[in-house]
C-alpha cells in the first residue's frame, strides 16, 4: 500500500508499505515489523513465509506472516516515525487484531513503535485491544522477557547443539556479527555461559581479541560511540575477516544474505547458529553441510522471539501477569524441544537441520490443513 507522511518540512511523502500473510490455518498470522530503505515485496514475502515455518516447528498457535515500508528510519525524526507508523497501521488494520493478525517489532522497529500500533488499533476499534501487537512497552501489557528473548533462545540453541556434538561450552570461543538488539544481550549470555566471545562487528567495524573480549566494557564503548569499531581492547579486523577468526561458534546476528559461498568456503567456527532472518545464501548451504559445518537455521533459533511474543499474548488474553521466571522457563522447554525434535529428524533423515526444520513444520502446516478440509 501507500503510505503518504507529512514531512516535518510540510512536504508529503509517499512510502511503500506491506503487509503479508503466508498462512493463517494454524492460528492468527504471526510475524513482524520492519523499517528499511531496501525492503520490497519479494523479501517480505519470504520473511512471511519463514515466520509459517517458525511459529509451526515450535507448535505455537499460529500462522506467518510479515509487513514493513520502505524508508530509512536513521533519516526521519520522531514525529515523521509516528505519522508513517500510524498510517501504515491503519492502511493494514482491516488485517489486524488479537485472533487475526498481531504485529511485533522487527528490523528499526522497537516498543515504542509497536506502542503507536496498538494505539491506532485501539482508537479505531474503540477498545484497548493490548493483544493486538507483541514486543509492546510495560506500560501497555508488555513483557519484561520479551527484549532480551530471540538471544535467551539463541543461547538453548547453542547449548543443546554443543551438547548434541559433544562439545565443551566452557571455554569455547564464539564470533557474533551485529551487536544490536540480538547480538548485544547474546554477547552477555555467551559470556556468563562460560564462552569467550573472541570477535564482534557492527555495520561500521570489527574487532578480535583471542583472549575474549569483555563484552560489559564493549558495550560502554558502543553506547558512548555508537559502534564496535574503535575498541581499544582488541585489534580491529577488517570486514569478511570476521569469518575466518577461529572460534567453536559463529553467529550471523544482523541482516539477511551475510553468509554467501565465498564465506562458507573461509568460515572457521564448527557451529553456526542464525540468529538473524535469512543469513545464508542458498548457495552457501551445501558448502556448510560438506565442510561439516552444523548449521541450526534460523526458522529454529531465532525463534525465541516469537515464542516470547505468545507467552505476552496469552497474558493479555488471560488478563494476567505470569510469575517471574515462569516466561523464562517455558522459553527455554519450547526451544528445547522444537531444536531436540528437528535434531532428531535431520538424523532420522540424514538431512541438514534447515531441510529437517522444514519438513517438520510442513508437515504440522499439512496436516491441519487436511484436518480442517475444503470450506464449503
Ligand atoms: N520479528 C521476530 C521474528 O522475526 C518476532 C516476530 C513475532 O514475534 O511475531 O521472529
Amino acid at each position: 500500500m501507500s503510505v503518504p507522511v507529512r514531512m516535518d518540512d510540510g512536504q508529503v511523502r509517499v512510502f511503500t508499505g506491506w503487509r503479508v500473510h503466508h498462512d493463517i490455518t494454524r492460528g492468527p498470522a504471526k510475524g513482524g515489523i520492519r523499517f528499511h530503505p531496501d525492503l520490497d515485496l519479494d523479501e517480505v514475502m519470504a520473511l512471511a513465509f519463514a515466520m509459517t515455518v517458525k511459529t509451526a516447528v515450535l507448535d505455537l498457535p499460529f500462522g506467518g506472516a510479515k509487513g514493513g515500508v520502505r524508508c530509512d528510519p536513521t533519516r526521519m525524526s520522531l514525529g515523521e516515525l509516528e505519522r508513517l507508523t500510524r498510517r501504515f497501521t491503519w492502511e493494514i488494520l482491516p488485517l489486524l487484531g488479537p485472533d487475526q493478525d498481531v504485529p511485533a517489532p522487527d528490523v528499526n522497529t522497537d516498543g515504542r513503535v509497536m506502542a503507536w500500533l496498538m494505539d491506532t488499533i485501539s482508537m479505531a476499534r474503540g477498545e484497548r485491544l493490548s493483544g493486538s501487537v507483541t514486543g509492546k512497552p510495560l506500560a501497555v501489557g508488555g513483557t519484561a522477557e520479551h527484549a532480551g528473548s530471540t538471544a535467551a533462545g539463541i543461547v538453548t540453541c547453542v547449548r543443546a547443539t554443543f551438547g548434541a556434538l559433544g562439545l565443551p561450552l566452557a571455554g569455547a570461543r564464539a564470533v557474533i556479527q551485529g551487536f544490536g538488539k540480538v547480538g548485544a544481550p547474546l554477547a552477555f549470555l555467551l559470556h556468563s555461559a562460560g564462552m569467550r566471545v573472541v570477535a564482534v562487528a557492527d555495520v561500521a567495524g570489527a574487532v578480535h581479541n583471542p583472549g575474549g573480549l569483555d563484552v560489559a566494557e564493549l558495550a560502554r564503548h558502543v553506547a558512548a560511540t555508537g559502534s564496535v569499531a574503535g575498541f581499544p581492547e582488541g585489534e580491529a579486523l577488517r570486514s569478511g575477516e570476521l569469518w575466518e577468526v577461529p572460534a567453536e561458534l559463529a553467529v550471523p546476528a544482523a541482516l539477511a544474505r551475510a553468509v554467501d559461498a565465498e564465506v562458507a568456503r573461509r568460515l572457521a567456527a564448527r557451529v553456526v547458529v542464525e540468529a538473524a532472518n535469512g543469513p545464508t545464501l542458498a548457495e552457501a548451504d551445501p558448502i556448510l553441510h560438506e565442510r561439516g559445518v552444523v548449521v541450526v537455521p534460523d526458522v529454529v533459533a531465532n525463534g525465541g522471539g516469537v515464542t516470547s511474543s505468545w507467552f505476552e499474548w496469552a497474558q493479555n488474553r488471560q488478563g494476567i501477569a505470569w510469575e517471574p521466571g515462569v516466561a523464562a522457563d517455558r522459553l527455554d522447554a519450547t526451544m528445547r524441544r522444537g531444536f531436540a525434535e528437528v535434531w532428531a529428524r535431520a538424523e532420522h533423515l540424514g538431512v541438514s537441520l534447515r531441510r529437517a526444520a522444514h519438513v517438520v513444520a510442513l508437515e504440522r502446516v499439512a496436516e491441519a490443513i487436511r484436518v480442517r478440509g475444503l470450506f464449503p
